[in-house]
């Protein structure tokens, strides 16, 4: 699926759930949204696809909000070291290297770094590391379209976020999870359970392709639909409150 299909979507189908859970929809929220809806495809941004579907600029917004993510991290994780410089080394890694093979292999390092060095820590630390690495090397659409890469990104959020309510952590968990799931339409599907080869895949669409361009039209409706379902009603109350607060 194209990169603004899976802004629109993504953040409209996400904001609408989180009004239904009576969660807050902040300038946050709706911007975590965004982000998190785009986020699994940063996963590979020179494949032609994506470069195509998201213009330059964009990726740049991206980089630099993953840049500040690292950073938080660092200085304020909800984990103790050395799991905060391990979690903002992989955010920069992940958004920086440009080439795939470069990367995997950059992972596999931290991941090799987080066995040897994290075990003093706590055990679970080898655990994690070896994780990292069956993740950097599962192929395909790779670490970013699995329910553990899903976990991780709420998870994070949550850690960082949840003192200030749940508005943050629920639009970027759902975003995440719409992306999943749109690109489970298409016909390469996802396989979210790496070394799992299962796939979850409704081949309903190629990307790209005229009928996959109906597809996402289709979906941008429902989204449309559904958003304006949810916003409609308050944003009359809204103007109505306003109109009469300026007549009274
Ligand atoms: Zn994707």
């Amino acid at each position: 699926m194209m990169g603004k299909a899976h802004l629109i979507i993504g953040t409209g189908v996400s904001l609408s759930l989180l009004a239904l859970t009576g969660a807050p929809v902040t300038v946050g929220a709706v911007g975590i949204a965004a982000i998190s809806s785009l986020l699994p495809d940063i996963d590979h941004p020179n494949s032609i696809l994506v470069t195509r579907a998201l213009p330059d600029r964009l990726l740049r917004i991206l980089q630099s909000a993953m840049l500040l993510i690292a950073a938080a991290l660092l200085f304020y994780a909800p984990v103790a070291q050395p799991w905060n410089s391990v979690l903002a080394a992989i955010a920069v890694v992940a958004m920086f290297l440009p080439e795939q093979a470069l990367r995997k292999g950059a992972f596999v390092l931290i991941g090799l770094a987080v066995i040897v060095l994290g075990e003093p820590y706590a055990p679970w630390n080898r655990m994690g590391g070896i994780l990292l690495i069956v993740f950097s090397l599962a192929p395909h659409r790779g670490i970013t379209h699995t329910i553990y890469a899903l976990a991780a990104w709420t998870l994070l959020l949550y850690g960082l976020t949840s003192t200030h309510g749940a508005s943050i952590w629920l639009a970027g968990g759902l975003g995440y999870a719409v992306h999943l799931i749109c690109d489970s339409l298409t016909k390469n599907g996802i396989r979210p359970l790496p070394p799992l080869k299962w796939k979850l895949r409704f081949g309903l669409m190629t990307t790209g392709k005229k009928s996959g361009q109906r597809i996402e039209r289709i979906g941008i409706w429902i989204t449309i639909i559904l958003f304006a379902g949810v916003f409609g009603i308050r944003l009359l109350e809204w103007g109505a409150r306003l109109y009469l607060k300026w007549t009274s």
